[in-house]
């Protein structure tokens, strides 16, 4: 069993799952991402990848399809979502008034 799948923008191979997946549905032709029977591209989650394969019609080549715009601006907005991420987490887990007041008394401790 073969795992390995490769980016269609910057030829890099690595596991299934470190990749986006678009499919070409089977028999409509319609695209999708992630899940589905047909012919399938793997991109990285990365920007350079998604505007390469938007400026060089790198999805559309390996799908034999025209890709809609329209996809590549989910893909875009799935990958902002991804990027957000680690910021809201990090809002969450630290900042606001009682962080604050237990780095003054940190503080104070070591006066
Ligand atoms: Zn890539």
């Amino acid at each position: 069993m073969n795992q390995e799948r490769r980016c269609v923008s910057c030829r890099r191979v690595g596991p299934k799952t470190s990749f986006w997946r678009i499919v070409r549905i089977h028999p409509s032709g319609q695209i999708q991402l992630d899940t589905g029977i047909g012919r399938s591209a793997y991109i990285c989650p990365s920007d350079d990848c998604l505007r390469q394969a938007q400026r060089k019609n790198r999805l559309g080549r390996a799908l034999k399809v025209s890709v809609d715009e329209a996809l590549f601006g989910e893909l875009r907005q799935r990958f902002e979502k991804v990027q957000m991420l680690p910021h809201v987490e990090n809002a969450e887990l630290s900042g606001g008034p009682e962080d604050d007041k237990r780095q003054d008394a940190k503080q104070g401790e070591n006066l």
